[in-house]
């Protein structure tokens, strides 16, 4: 196997053993991100740093060192520009590091770079990008899904051994599954957002990409944990995850949704994702089909709650204080100038749409509705998982489509259709590869569990992982 090819696991392993050390695997990422860069666009900016320099800055002794990750580029870094994939934040340099970074380097890790999304998180093909949008391993031509798509594409193409995210609704988990990696979205408040420019807050998490389940467990290790200034982090005992890596799941309760189901979606993926459930059956887990309130409720509600949030959020975006100016005559007319050349189309569809849903006459009608409806899919999240360990879905309702696909907005938004009323309950998931379209594209399954159970995720994922062995690798 080629040094690029390895889970940070096994490059772990190999400089345990003295295989190899940190500069084989910093050089050898290194390379290929020369190699492959080019023509997946997965990163905004590329750490300039000599390999001489990361080493001589690197943490060492920790659960991560030497490991190269890549971070997308709405996570504040203090030695790399972050622009959100917005032309607004071109030339922004943070002044200080988001604390899932500070993790990172305290364990070793090293940045990169900052990868591509859709402006400001906004989408779900990484089209939206104000750059240009990034390819997808598998197949150039295609989508590598979204937000999060320069950090799935980065991990699939071999250019960093695992990648943060975030997911608001679905950023994390679709990417991975059109680019054929793990991601996992972890329970609200369990990873602080310190640093993370904010789009939808009361929803927004930040969560690893990674080549194995194991790893996942590995990086969730690292960056989850109490913070102070992050207003919603919990204060708890945090288990450690890996002792979830086990091949275990011999009487998990998991559910399937009927009406996750009976949504109209890719035959090929239903298929792949029924023939991944008959697996964990033979592997001891009791399967039952149960009733939850149909998705398109959270959908609907979604997008009234997260572009009300944003249209809050993006506000200090004004010319004043972050990134670029547009020259005006006085300072009012520099606001708007700034922001009407500075967000692209889709950030300003989205702040519209959120001033709409929380002016006075139309606040009861809609913001205030949305908020009784994510309560009661909430509550019908917390009854459901007192009598099941899990729940389980695809993770997209189609594999990845074609780059410039002609999508109108409604079809675009429908694809967040099983990713969505995780976010909107506060729950933890993951989704991982478990089989091929006849495109051969990475079809993604979702796995998920009530508030802080990522244990049980982690375990089912792992088993599932481990029984289908899948070895098909993207060819660059
Ligand atoms: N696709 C969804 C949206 O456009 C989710 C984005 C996200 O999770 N950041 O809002």
């Amino acid at each position: 196997m080629k040094i690029y090819e390895m889970s940070a696991g096994e490059l772990l392993d190999k400089k345990e053993n003295g295989e190899l050390d940190t500069e084989d695997i910093l050089n050898a990422f290194r390379e290929r991100i020369d190699e492959v860069e080019d023509r997946v666009r997965a990163f905004i900016t590329v750490s300039e740093k000599e390999v001489s320099e990361e080493l001589a800055e690197m943490e060492t002794g920790g659960e991560l060192e030497g490991i190269p990750l890549a971070v997308k580029d709405n996570m504040s870094t203090a030695d790399m520009e972050t622009t959100c994939a917005s032309k607004i934040l071109q030339g922004y340099n943070p002044p200080y590091d988001a604390a899932v970074i500070e993790q990172i380097r305290k364990q070793g890790g090293v940045i990169a770079g900052k990868t591509n999304l859709d402006e400001f998180a906004m989408g779900s093909s990484t089209e939206n990008s104000a750059f240009y949008p990034t390819r997808n391993p598998w197949n150039l031509d295609h989508v590598v899904g979204g937000s999060s798509g320069g950090s799935a594409a980065a991990v699939a193409a071999g250019e960093v051994a695992a990648a943060l995210g975030s997911d608001t609704g679905g950023s994390i988990r679709q990417p991975a599954s059109f680019c054929g990696v793990v991601g996992m979205k972890p329970t609200y408040g369990n990873v602080s957002r310190y640093g993370l420019i904010a789009f939808a807050s009361s929803l927004d998490q930040i969560g690893p990409l990674t080549r194995n389940v194991e790893d996942s467990a590995r990086i969730l290790n690292v960056i989850s944990g109490h913070d102070k200034r992050d207003t919603t982090s919990v204060d708890r005992e945090f288990p450690d995850y890996m002792e979830f890596i086990k091949e275990d799941v011999s009487g998990m309760k998991i559910g399937v949704p009927r009406e996750y189901f009976a949504v109209d979606f890719d035959k090929e993926v239903e298929k792949t994702v029924k023939d991944s459930l008959e697996v964990l059956q033979e592997a001891g887990a009791q399967i039952e089909e149960v009733s939850v309130i149909e998705p398109e409720y959270a959908l609907a509600a979604y997008y009234i709650i997260a572009p009300a949030e944003a249209s809050s959020n993006l506000a200090r975006f004004d010319g004043v204080r972050y990134g670029s100016r547009s020259a005006a005559e006085d300072v009012s007319s520099m606001f708007t100038r700034t922001r009407s050349e500075g967000f692209g189309e889709e950030v300003k569809r989205r702040i519209m749409l959120g001033t709409y849903a929380l002016s006075s006459g139309y606040y009861d009608d809609y913001y205030l509705k949305a908020q009784k409806v994510r309560t009661l899919i909430k509550d019908r999240f917390a009854e459901l998982f007192s009598g099941y360990d899990l729940l389980v879905s695809p993770t997209s309702p189609s594999t990845a489509f074609k780059i410039g696909a002609e999508k109108d907005l409604m079809e675009q938004y429908r694809a967040d259709i099983f990713t969505v009323p995780v976010n909107i309950a506060g729950i933890p998931a993951i989704s991982l590869p478990c089989g091929f379209d006849s495109q051969g594209l990475p079809v993604g399954f979702q796995i998920m569990g009530p508030h802080y159970g990522e244990g049980a995720i982690l375990q089912t994922a792992y088993t599932l992982e481990q029984k289908l062995n899948l070895e098909q690798k993207p060819e660059l």
